[in-house]
């Protein structure tokens, strides 16, 4: 299961950030998933909830933030919603190949203290 693997690293880069600032305790995560990303949110979340069973992790919450797939028209020069993975606008009906977002996978932020 990837989600696991993933997790893993969001959560070395939070224990990272966290020793930076000299905090102990992370209480959240923030992590954007796009939905191109490949990652499925409700796995992610399980993954976390076995890792919130160690005790290091226990009182940090896991907020996940879906980012949806949005697509750029060159010829209308606007952004749209993709109805589907054909990424075709909806004003003109050009194949649009820029996704302006929907790839993300990163962690956006840590509370701690
Ligand atoms: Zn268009």
């Amino acid at each position: 299961m990837h989600e696991l693997a993933l997790l893993d690293e969001l959560c070395q880069l939070a224990l990272q950030t966290a020793h930076k600032e000299g905090a102990h305790i992370i209480q959240s995560l923030r992590v954007q998933i796009g939905d191109l990303s490949g990652v499925d949110a409700e796995a992610l979340r399980q993954a976390f909830a076995v890792l919130t069973l160690q005790s290091s992790w226990k009182n940090t919450r896991l907020e996940l933030e879906v980012v949806p797939t949005r697509c750029f028209c060159p010829h209308c020069k606007q952004a749209f919603d993709p109805p589907d993975l054909m990424y075709q606008c909806p004003s003109c009906g050009l194949l649009s190949n820029k996704v302006l977002q929907g790839r993300e996978l990163q962690l956006i932020a840590i509370e701690v203290s």
